[in-house]
């Protein structure tokens, strides 16, 4: 996906403030952190949202077991991992992503 935002991040086109990388998933902090730890768990590969990757079981684990791994250890009194999904679900890049929210507490329902 040429122009898609996330894709650029991920070919390097596009600057961020990446934490982590391997040949699968990228960490990369939110430009707009609703939160004191507000990272973003994104597949390199182009999924639209988590739907369209959903077949990719292994894929759709290794996302989950990264953001596990980064709420436990940057949450100390817990932490949210998100998923909006689709213009009702509040999605506004459409190249999946977790949301992984921590360093305060955070409030429910959402709005
Ligand atoms: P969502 O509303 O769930 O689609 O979340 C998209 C998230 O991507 C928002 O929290 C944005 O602040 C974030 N975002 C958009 N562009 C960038 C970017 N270039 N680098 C980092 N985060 C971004
Ligand atoms: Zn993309």
């Amino acid at each position: 996906m040429s122009q898609c935002i996330f894709c650029k991040i991920a070919r390097g086109e596009s600057p961020a403030d990446v934490l982590y990388r391997d040949e699968q998933l990228l960490v990369l902090k939110d430009i707009n952190p609703q939160a004191p730890v507000h990272l973003l768990v994104i597949p390199v590969e182009h999924y639209p949202n988590l739907q369209q990757a959903s077949a990719n079981s292994a894929l759709v684990s290794a996302l989950i077991k990264k953001c596990t791994q980064l709420g436990s250890e940057l949450g100390s009194q817990g932490y949210r991992i998100v998923v909006n999904t689709g213009p009702d679900g509040g999605q506004t890049v459409d190249h999946l992503h977790i949301h992984v929210l921590a360093g305060r507490p955070l409030q429910w329902p959402p709005g």
